[in-house]
């Protein structure tokens, strides 16, 4: 029987572990954190269906009870090497593994927005990210600074893309509609609030987008301000006072809200950095490249080592499950070629 290795217990690692399984390998699935799919546990409701985020993590956990699956979860593999006739796994503790073909779905982090200092991300409370911003949907806890119900809630776009400064010129592709989501999210829960949300343009590339960026306009009275914001500071009262511009206007801008929301974009994650680099198969920012985003988009060049999901580039959820199936069926298509 083959042995396959997958690093990363998220989505894509889960979604390709069962297809092999069933296909008759066997497989040992890998992650460094003592449970599986961390990204999605942080989720309430995931775009443009607002679908829960724990029915899928919880149709993916069952997966994890096919036939032939291994899970190895609090491992932490930090090298991937070929050796003579098989994959050769190291974790952080010296331990080796060693397999007939290795899939990395080492995922992505978000964005530190602490690295952007004059928007006050870690400075003051009334300023958090769209992580934050999500957990407090799920819990229903909508609170400003002062564990008050906030008035104004304010989103602001392209925080750590798009963006030279913090060395990421890409689009996150994800937080434009996430945005548009989450402002749904807050008027549904706190009906009075003013929902603002700040924009370099909007990227609505995906079905349903459009449309739940008109039904927030039209039904949840969103404000959309082509805008960036320049600078957050605290008043007194521990609201947040914004500089900014109305780009569309041609004026200079400064409000006050009870809440600013960064929308933090993605980034190659640690595992997928080290492991990209360890088999030589680092891209662009650190994600893993692939021979063509056409043709081979899950074949990293090295025979038997091959790549799923956003350790790769920012991807929805939906993407990353269908690129892990094609990944499993590319790995199959390899190992019928082993003798
Ligand atoms: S998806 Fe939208 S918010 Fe995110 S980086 Fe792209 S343009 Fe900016």
């Amino acid at each position: 029987m083959k042995k396959i290795a997958i690093i990363g217990a998220g989505p894509a690692g889960i979604e390709a572990a069962s297809v092999l399984a069933k296909y008759g390998a066997q497989v040992v699935l890998f992650e460094k954190s003592e449970t599986p799919l961390k990204n999605l546990q942080d989720k309430a409701f995931l775009f443009p269906n607002f679908q829960s985020a724990q029915e899928i993590a919880d149709d993916l956990n069952s997966k994890l009870l096919t036939d032939g699956i291994t899970t190895a979860f609090g491992v932490d593999i930090s090298d991937v090497k070929w050796h003579r006739t098989e994959w050769k796994l190291t974790d952080s503790k010296g331990q080796t593994y060693v397999s007939d073909a290795v899939l990395l779905t080492t995922g992505y982090q978000v964005f530190d927005a602490r690295r952007k200092e004059e928007l006050g991300y870690g400075i003051y409370k009334g300023v958090i990210t769209s992580l934050d911003m999500e957990r407090m949907i799920k819990h229903e806890k909508i609170l400003n600074a002062n564990g008050d119900v906030p008035k104004r809630v304010t989103f602001l776009q392209c925080v750590g893309s798009r963006d030279e400064k913090s060395g990421n010129n890409y689009c996150s592709k994800l937080c434009c509609v996430t945005a548009v989501k989450q402002a749904v999210e807050v008027k549904k829960q706190l009906p009075k609030c003013e929902v603002s949300v700040f924009y370099m343009d909007l990227r609505m590339w995906g079905q349903g987008f459009e449309e739940m960026y008109r039904t927030a306009q039209e039904k949840y009275d969103v404000s959309f301000v082509r805008g960036r914001i320049s600078e957050a500071a605290a008043t007194f009262d521990s609201r947040i006072q914004l500089k900014s511009e109305d780009t569309l206007m041609g004026v200079p801008l400064k409000m006050t809200t009870d809440l600013l929301v960064l929308m933090v974009g993605m980034e190659a994650s640690p595992g997928t950095n080290t492991l990209g680099k360890s088999c030589d198969i680092s891209g662009e920012y650190g994600f893993i490249r692939t021979i063509s985003p056409h043709l081979y988009d899950n074949e990293t060049g090295k025979p038997g080592l091959f790549v799923a999901g956003s350790c790769k580039r920012p991807m929805t959820v939906w993407d990353t499950i269908n690129d892990a199936r094609s990944a499993a069926f590319a790995i199959i298509d390899y190992l019928n070629t082993l003798p």
